[in-house]
Order: C-alpha cells, then sequence, then structure tokens
C-alpha cells in the first residue's frame, strides 16, 4: 500500500495521508442467477454461486483507490472467510484497512438472485455492519477530521453516520438505501447524492430532474447531486442547477455504477474540484463501470477512464 510521507520524507503522517475517508459497509454479495425468482413457499434452482466482494462502502473505497486516490475505510467486517474476502480485495486496490474492524459477528451478506433479463432481487443481512457505533466513529475522530472529504451512505446505523457527518470536513452522503434522516444530517451534506428513485422517494413526487434538485436543496444540503442513469447527472448548489452528461457506452451491466460514481465525486471534491467537475468526472467512471460485469471488477482505472 502507498504511504504518504511527511514533508521531510521522514515517518508517514497517519492522520494526514488520505484525500478522503469512507465510512460504511462491506458486504460478500452472494450472486447466483435464476430461470425466474421463486414465490413465497417455492424452492427454484439456481446457476453455482458466485461471491464477489460488494457493500456500498466498500464499492466507494475501491473505485476511488482504484483511480489514484488515498482512502481509507472505517467499518466492520466478521472474523469469517468473507470477512477475509473483503479484506483482500480492499487490500489489493490499495486501501488503507486500518480502520475496518475485525468483529464476533458475521460479515454483511447481500444474497442476490439474478433473473435472464438481469432484474435482481437482494436480500441484505448486515451482520458486522449494523454493530459500527458512535463510539468506533468517535474514536477515528482525527482520521475524519483530517480528511478533505468524509464519504457515507445507510447500509450502517444512522447514528454512525450522523457522527461521521459531524466530525467531517466535507461530509459526502450518498442517500442509499433511501430511508428517513435527521433533518441535522441532510444540512450537513455538501452534496447529497441520490439516483432517480431516491429523490423521488425523499421528495414524495418523481419528475422533472432539475426541478427535482432544486426541491432536495430546499431540504437543507449545501449541494444535491441526482444520478440519471445513462443520462449522467444533475448536479445543485445556492440556486445554480447544471446538467452533466454521461458519455454513450454500450451497457452490460449497471451493478455498482452509483457507487463507482459516488466514491469518484468524493475523491475529485477532496482534490478542490468544482461540484460541477466533479460530477462530470464521475460520469466518466460511472459510464466506464457499465461496461463491465460485475461491480468493483468493473471499476476503472484512471488510464480507462481517460480513454472515453
Ligand atoms: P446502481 O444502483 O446500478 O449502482 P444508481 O441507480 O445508483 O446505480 P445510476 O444513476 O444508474 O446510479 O448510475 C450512476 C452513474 O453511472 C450515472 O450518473 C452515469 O454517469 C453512469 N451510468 C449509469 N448507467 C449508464 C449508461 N447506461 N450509460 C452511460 N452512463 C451510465
Amino acid at each position: 500500500m502507498r504511504e504518504a510521507r511527511d514533508e521531510a520524507g521522514g515517518r508517514p503522517e497517519p492522520h494526514h495521508r488520505h484525500d478522503m475517508v469512507v465510512v460504511g459497509s462491506a458486504n460478500a454479495d452472494l450472486v447466483v442467477r435464476v430461470q425466474r425468482h421463486p414465490a413465497p413457499g417455492e424452492t427454484v434452482l439456481g446457476s453455482d454461486l458466485a461471491v464477489h466482494p460488494g457493500g456500498k462502502g466498500a464499492n466507494q473505497a475501491v473505485a476511488a483507490a482504484r483511480l489514484g486516490a488515498r482512502v481509507a475505510l472505517l467499518g466492520r467486517v466478521g472474523a469469517d472467510g468473507h470477512g477475509r474476502l473483503l479484506r483482500e480485495s480492499l487490500e489489493r486496490d490499495g486501501v488503507d484497512l486500518s480502520h475496518l474492524h475485525d468483529t464476533p459477528a458475521a460479515s454483511g451478506v447481500a444474497m442476490i438472485a439474478v433473473g435472464p433479463r438481469g432484474d435482481n432481487s437482494i436480500i441484505v443481512a448486515p451482520g458486522a455492519n449494523s454493530l459500527l457505533t458512535e463510539d468506533d466513529v468517535r474514536l477515528a475522530a482525527p482520521l475524519l477530521r483530517a480528511a478533505p472529504v468524509v464519504s457515507l451512505q445507510l447500509e450502517i446505523p444512522l447514528p454512525a453516520v450522523l457522527a461521521a457527518a459531524r466530525l467531517a470536513r466535507r461530509p459526502v452522503l450518498n442517500l442509499s438505501p433511501a430511508m428517513a434522516v435527521p433533518e441535522e444530517l441532510l444540512a450537513l451534506c455538501d452534496p447529497l447524492v441520490v439516483n432517480e428513485h431516491e429523490a423521488a422517494w425523499l421528495l414524495g413526487d418523481a419528475g422533472d430532474p432539475a426541478r427535482q434538485a432544486k426541491a432536495l436543496l430546499a431540504l437543507g444540503p449545501r449541494s444535491v447531486v441526482i444520478t440519471l442513469g445513462a443520462d449522467g447527472a444533475v448536479t445543485a448548489e445556492a440556486g445554480a442547477v447544471r446538467p452533466v452528461p454521461s458519455p454513450r457506452v454500450t451497457p452490460v451491466d449497471t451493478t455498482g455504477a452509483g457507487d463507482a460514481f459516488t466514491g469518484a465525486l468524493a475523491w475529485r471534491l477532496a482534490l478542490g474540484e468544482s461540484l460541477a467537475g466533479a460530477a462530470a468526472f464521475a460520469a466518466r467512471v460511472g459510464a466506464a463501470t457499465v461496461r463491465g460485469a460485475g461491480a468493483q471488477s468493473s471499476y476503472p482505472t484512471m488510464a480507462e477512464v481517460e480513454t472515453l
């Protein structure tokens, strides 16, 4: 793993070496392809099992690290085989795991059935992720305070998310999975990142993305990004709403595109880029991601993004 040196080239500076910290989940994705989804009470035979590293937090961390970001992940995994798989995949991409705690519980698991048209049904068993506490977050306060950006999602307990947002210099929140959150958390987000479905859920109303972005801004966040699949994204801050196009690609598998987008966005904001510039970069990363199968396995390097 790369380690930043202090100015004298001496010992690593443990709390000044990250572009961003991700506070979030790591799950083993257990994927089975099925001809059709089982009805309640029914059993269907599926394909062989494939096990992939996933979880929104780990995905964001890997997406950013693969692009060259210096990232730490704060979270919990079980001291089990899935936990080892998750650690290994994160380590391969150079994510700092000094705040990823082994926990006496099963690692988080997502059981994913994929139908013939790519239609997913997913059950998440949060396991170790659900044991991340406010105290875990407070103990990492120096790490969180030092990072230019802290990236958050909602697959870990809300009190831990809120504690991290309070400590962060710039919290980026992907409000996914969609759920009610305290006004204080919304007000800290810079930006709040949602997809079209989450935006409609928050507003109780689908509609024109630019109007939705303004309406979301009125809920309190300092800035907003709505991702729109093949249509890119829209950003909103201080009244300025900007469309962000996505490069045209032939999609193979969109799994994890939102996590790649948010990880890339958070990193570019950490480097000091404008919201619109960071979102334009993130849209290229999202587009590169949907060209390949799987989540983390399809995340691009910087060289791959540059070819788009
Ligand atoms: P998922 O739940 O599949 O991870 P999401 O619904 O959270 O994704 P999307 O809006 O689908 O997020 O995708 C995130 C970004 O990825 C988009 O803003 C866009 O830049 C890019 N993207 C997604 N799908 C496509 C596509 N078909 N063509 C080009 N870019 C895409």
